[in-house]
């Protein structure tokens, strides 16, 4: 199913939960709406599942105008935090329950099943799902992956033409988390329905989607594939938002033949990104370097024109795995600086960095990426 969204707009009274959003959902894909708390996620899945109406705007199934056909007459499958299974049924009486309940007058339903149909469909779910030894246990029975595999499962058999996640898997412990996740994705894969995901964790997002969609306050900020809202934020919100780490930012002022940072006016930018900055007549703004690209300043080596050093001490660090994650003090701001060396490093020891300019994204006084 192909969904599009036309300049939809939803207040709740005066309040604006969703403002002039447009979007278009290639058949099949799998899209993740991304955003803080109180973004807009769920007001937005909730009118794609025909639970809320716009206060304007249009929704489009495969070109046709559902904008006001209720959420019974969608043939959509909706998946939240909390899905109840039917306690006084088995693991197989809660799969076949939609089947054999399935009513007529649905718009987008592929088909229905005949009641002959149904063992095969549930036979054939309880083994797409590993559910099959299980068949026969209550809810109460099943662990809780189990209990939302067959959660899901029990959507999926119906065959709907869309599934809606709304922060599935929010409430459950980190590992089952992760094991649920892969497994979301490879059910993706089998079934090739398309899928949209709501969700506030950057991590979960990144790891699902084939295009993410982040939202702010209401607002679509950026719209695109996970590696270019790593790699090309279009905005400051937005490289703060996605990332293991904070993205650094330090701020930078523009005099007449050349651009300093303002917590030291001796240390100058790379030149190749002053040049472009007062290229552009950019008087003020910030630099903003991810964790990940800070490197240590190796003392044997020249530093070029395009590289500046930062002279920092060690305020914190903190070991992950493979990864060593230190908080460095520069001239009173916390900068992140993540690195795999295996060296040893001492709290409040002096440690020089090192930026080099392509590592550098450069933000206006707005907010608004520049390059
Ligand atoms: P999210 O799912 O991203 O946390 P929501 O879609 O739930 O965000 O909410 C978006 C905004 O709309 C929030 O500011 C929220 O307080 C507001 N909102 C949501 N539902 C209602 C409602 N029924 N009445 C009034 N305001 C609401
Ligand atoms: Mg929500």
């Amino acid at each position: 199913m192909k969904v599009e969204i036309k300049n939809l707009t939803k207040k709740y009274g005066k309040k604006t939960a969703l403002n002039d959003i447009n979007i278009t959902i290639p058949e099949g894909s799998f899209t993740v709406i991304l955003g803080p708390s109180g973004s807009g996620k769920t007001t937005l899945l909730r009118i794609l599942a025909g639970l809320l109406y716009p206060s304007e705007g249009q929704i489009f199934f495969n070109e046709k105008n559902i904008t006001n056909i209720p959420a019974n007459k969608r043939n959509i499958a909706m998946v939240f935090q909390n899905y109840p299974l039917f306690p006084h049924m088995t693991v197989e009486e809660n799969l076949r329950f939609p089947l054999e309940s399935q009513k007529e007058g649905n718009l987008f339903k592929r088909r229905t099943f005949s009641s002959s149909d149904v063992q095969d469909k549930v036979d054939e779910t309880l083994k797409l799902f590993k559910l099959e030894e299980h068949r026969n246990k209550y809810p109460s029975q099943l662990s809780g992956g189990e209990q939302q595999r067959v959660a899901i499962g029990r959507e999926v058999i119906r065959k709907p033409v869309i599934f809606l996640f709304d922060e599935p898997l929010s409430n459950i412990d980190a590992r089952l988390r992760y094991e649920m996740r892969t497994w979301i994705r490879k059910l993706h894969g089998i079934l090739k329905t398309t899928m949209v995901y709501v969700t506030h964790d950057q991590s979960e997002a990144l790891s699902l989607g084939d295009t993410i969609i982040l939202l702010q306050d209401g607002e679509i900020a950026q719209m695109g594939p996970p590696e270019d809202l790593y790699d090309e934020p279009n905005q400051k919100f937005v490289a703060q938002f996605i990332g293991n780490f904070p993205m650094n930012f330090l701020k930078f002022k523009s005099s007449k033949n050349s651009v300093s940072l303002v917590i030291d006016k001796q240390i100058l930018l790379p030149k190749n990104l002053q040049k472009r900055i007062l290229k552009e007549n950019i008087t003020e703004g910030e630099i903003g370097f991810r964790a990940e690209s800070i490197r240590e300043l190796d003392p044997n080596k020249t530093v070029d024109e395009n590289q500046i050093v930062l002279e920092c001490s060690i305020t914190d660090s903190e070991k992950i795995l493979d990864q060593q994650v230190l908080t460095l003090n520069y001239k009173g701001e916390n900068l992140f600086f993540v690195t795999k060396t295996k060296k040893k490093f001492t709290i409040s020891q002096k440690l020089s960095v090192l930026l080099h300019s392509e590592s550098l994204y450069t933000f206006t006084g707005d907010n608004k990426r520049v390059f």
